[in-house]
């Protein structure tokens, strides 16, 4: 005899029904089988909704009863074409009974626990008569037995408790002297010793299939759902969980007590009693091998077995110092809850025994208060305790595994892992046996503290980065496409796994959670909602992803005043807008300070020389103890390209309209020519070398005209270069005559900067800089008479693009 129990989605859809007819097949070859089956997916769900609503006089629950009709009608007609016209007076029967208690629930407006256990059932008595009469119409030795009538338990409706004596009794003298191939039972529903209907708890039917598998101390039981088994993760919220093939009962249980829906977590007592192992099988892949939960030694290095969450849960904390030293508060706080039926999911207590914490489903929060100020009435009163303090919408995380107690700094690693992602801890639970460690923490956080904590213990090799990217100009679109050429190769090579979540542009914007498809960005981009800065920076902050970055591919000013923003919610940031690092000093240090406080990165090194290591460089000397002397710097690549470019023969109006074109400059050149571009990277380079400026004390010598500076806008400004070629063909004749070139230079020396057109003489390193190439001379303590430099590239979209790029893969080695 073999037991297997068929989930709600198993036996959900026709095509997932068909699956199970197969299934069960391939078993009934060899040995007769028990089958155990929930209501069908979302019925159960559809009748409590229904009742509800019938409770509150809601006239809606009429349409729930149709949906629940329409789709047992839907299986019936699809399996059961020719079905007898005993099967349809059933079917029918049930329906009218199922409307008489509805409308029954309407008119009198109440819901009890009773009356809720007795419409729920309705599922599970469907779904078990109509399997099993596919079953006899397709020509099998088949019948349907009530599972009410061998299961019995107490009349705690809701979550019954089961009379195991007489129930093994019931379920082993049925089954000795009834002999069918195929015996379909309904799971989840039993019946109380007053012949009342009663329910196990949500996600019984596993609990059932396990109560008749030990009853009969049968060979395997066989949990079928809808993953392919246990796995290190709930699936659903962590991709890159996998399933754990071989799992102790132990194990098992703690990972279900915590949170892992796919096994109810009283099932494996039973199991576990009479070491039958449970097989946890996908119905719609039934060649993944699963789950195995037995006692069998498993040979597995890892010491974490899997993750698990409890969401909506409650923390309630008893304290005052009346309490120390004096036993039994424990006692009369645990006694309280057991007497009110609500379930303690864990315990913390503080060794000064000042406070005891205790979490429990947050929907019995208010009956727990009620009921523990009460029987601490005269305590309170009296000012030994505190009145019970509640916090709601938390959850717990726990991390499971036996070998666990065998290897040390597994809190360590788990905690760091937390406090390094800014998740706040509210309360920490360890097991006795050492088998799980808990945490409690905010419920909003609990998405990113699973995939953090995966990420730690399962996949320590490799790492996801959540990319938000505002801004996608000529930069930004060469940055995605990078992203989107080299995303297979950063897997495999790097173990990184980058996803582009949300990008912006002044316009609008789109996001998706599981990565945006980087081959049709544009396309979605325009249909995407409506953008604002704000908007965006709700948007990341609400996602609340494990190692999110925002990368400003902007020059707004808007835009780098929420760096703080990202910075505070431990979101990296990546700029290369360079606003905020050569905004005021107090902005830039404190952006700084807060990065460091919230574990966020926040680099920029594209605000200097586009894709060149500048920063990066500087940063490295300085932490390495060297003294920056002097700076001195071609640092515009559209300055440098324009005066390279610029000669007797061209005007140098044609020649800024060229720079323009070819996107060197600033979509309004003027930032470039007026030298306040180049003064803000001189600024910055002076504050990452330990230097507090302000970008006013930086000299800036014009070479623009009277004109060209005054001009109010940029046609203005072309109209001046046009007016004032002299004025420029003056600066070329007076330099060339000396042999000299003109460079724009920007220098840092001895606390002040500087900011200047200079005539170069041959044999200076700038002197022969070409096209839009920068160049950056440091001296140092180590470098005192040759300057380390650094020279390249300084400009265009592609260098910056890469150099963003690579700010944003160093995020991920962090
Ligand atoms: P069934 O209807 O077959 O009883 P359930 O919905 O009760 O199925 O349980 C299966 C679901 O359990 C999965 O779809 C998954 O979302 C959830 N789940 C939570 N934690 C885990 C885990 N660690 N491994 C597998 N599934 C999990
Ligand atoms: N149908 C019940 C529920 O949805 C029992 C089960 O599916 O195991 O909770
Ligand atoms: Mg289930």
């Amino acid at each position: 005899m073999i037991v297997l129990k068929f989930g709600g989605t198993s036996v959900g859809s026709v095509s997932n029904l068909k699956r199970v007819i197969d299934i069960v097949d391939q078993y009934v070859k060899s040995d007769n089988v028990i089958v155990v089956v929930s209501a069908l997916g979302g019925i159960t769900d559809l009748l409590l909704e229904a009742g509800h609503k019938a409770q509150t006089k809601d006239i809606e629950y009429k349409t729930s009863l149709s949906k629940i009709k329409d789709r047992h009608s839907d299986v019936l007609t699809a399996l059961l074409p020719n079905k007898s016209t005993s099967v349809d007076s059933f079917v029918q029967k049930s329906f009218t009974d199922l409307e008489l208690l509805l409308d029954g629930i309407f008119l009198i407006n109440e819901l009890s626990v009773k009356t809720q256990d007795r419409l729920l059932s309705f599922g599970e008595l469907l779904s078990s008569f109509i399997i099993a009469e596919i079953f006899i119409n397709r020509g099998y030795d088949a019948i349907c037995k009530n599972s009410q009538e061998l299961i019995l338990t107490d009349n705690s409706y809701t979550s019954a408790q089961v009379n195991f004596e007489i129930s093994n009794k019931n379920i082993a003298k049925y089954f000795n002297s009834n002999k069918h191939k195929i015996n379909v039972l309904p799971g989840f529903i039993a019946k109380s010793e007053s012949g009342e209907s009663t329910t196990l708890g949500r996600g019984g039917s596993d609990y059932t299939a396990a109560i008749i598998a030990s009853a009969l101390n049968v060979s395997e039981l066989f949990i079928w759902t809808d993953v392919s088994g246990m796995y290190t993760a709930n699936p659903k919220i962590v991709k890159n969980a996998s399933p754990i093939k071989n799992i102790s009962y132990q194990e098992a249980m703690e990972l279900s007590h915590f949170g892992a829906k796919v096994l109810y977590p009283p099932t494996i007592q039973p199991a576990l009693k009479t070491n039958i192992p449970i097989h946890i099988k996908n119905t719609t892949r039934p060649d993944d091998f699963g789950t195995i939960i037995s006692n069998e030694e498993i040979n597995n290095q890892n010491a974490i077995r899997g993750i698990s969450n409890v969401s909506d849960v409650a923390l309630l904390t008893l304290q005052g110092s009346g309490m120390i030293g004096i036993p039994g508060f424990s006692k009369r706080l645990f006694e309280t809850l057991s007497r009110e039926k609500i379930n303690v999911i864990l315990i913390t207590q503080a060794s000064s025994e000042h406070s005891i914490c205790v979490g429990i489903n947050q929907g019995f929060a208010d009956k727990a208060k009620k009921a523990i100020d009460n029987a601490f009435d005269y305590e309170i009163k009296t000012e030994k305790i505190d009145p019970l303090i509640v916090e709601m919408d938390l959850s717990i995380i726990a991390i499971v595994g036996d070998p666990m107690k065998d290897h040390q700094g597994i809190s360590g690693k788990m905690f760091s892992a937390l406090g390094r992602n800014n998740i706040s801890v509210r309360a920490i639970a360890q097991g006795a046996s050492e088998k799980n460690i808990s945490a409690v923490i905010k419920g909003n956080d609990s998405e990113k503290c699973l995939n953090i904590l995966h990420e730690r213990f399962f996949e320590s090799k490799s790492k996801s980065l959540n990319i938000f990217i505002a801004g996608v100009g000529n930069v930004g679109e060469r940055l995605v496409e990078q992203f989107n050429k080299q995303h297979d190769f950063l897997k495999t090579r790097s173990k990184l796994n980058v996803n582009i979540i949300g990008l912006s542009n002044s316009k609008k914007m789109i996001f998706d959670k599981s990565g945006i498809d980087l081959n049709n960005w544009k396309k979605l981009l325009q249909s995407g909602e409506r953008a604002t800065v704000n908007g965006f920076y709700e948007k990341v902050r609400t996602y609340n992803l494990r190692n999110s970055i925002f990368v400003d591919v902007t020059a707004n000013p808007d835009v780098a005043n929420f760096y703080k923003n990202y910075l505070s919610n431990s979101i990296g940031v990546v700029a290369c807008n360079k606003i905020a690092c050569s905004g005021s000093l107090d902005y830039y240090k404190d952006l700084k300070s807060t990065a460091l406080k919230f574990n966020a990165s926040f680099f920029y090194e594209t605000n200097v020389g586009a894709g060149l290591p500048v920063l990066n460089t500087l940063n490295n000397l300085v932490l390495s103890g060297d003294k920056i002397l002097s700076i001195h710097a071609v640092l515009s690549g559209s300055l440098n390209f324009i005066f390279n470019s610029f000669n007797e023969d061209i005007s140098f109006h044609d020649v800024v309209r060229e720079a323009a074109k070819e996107g060197y400059t600033e979509p309004d050149p003027r930032i470039d020519l007026s030298g306040v571009d180049v003064a803000r990277k001189i600024l910055i380079l002076a504050r990452e070398s330990g230097f507090d400026l302000e970008l006013e004390e930086i000299e800036n010598v014009p070479f623009l005209s009277e004109s060209g500076l005054k001009s109010k806008d940029v046609s203005e400004f072309y109209e001046s270069l046009k007016n004032d070629e002299e004025h420029y063909q003056n600066l070329f004749v007076k330099a060339k005559e000396k042999g000299c070139r003109l460079k724009y230079v920007a220098s840092y020396s001895g606390g002040k900067a500087r900011v200047a057109l200079e005539e170069i003489e041959p044999g200076h390193p700038f002197f022969n800089l070409e096209g839009k190439d920068n160049i950056v001379m440091f001296y140092t303590d180590r470098y005192p008479d040759q300057p380390m430099i650094i020279k390249g590239a300084g400009a265009g979209a592609e260098v910056t693009a890469s150099g963003l790029f690579a700010d944003i893969i160093r995020t991920g080695n962090q």
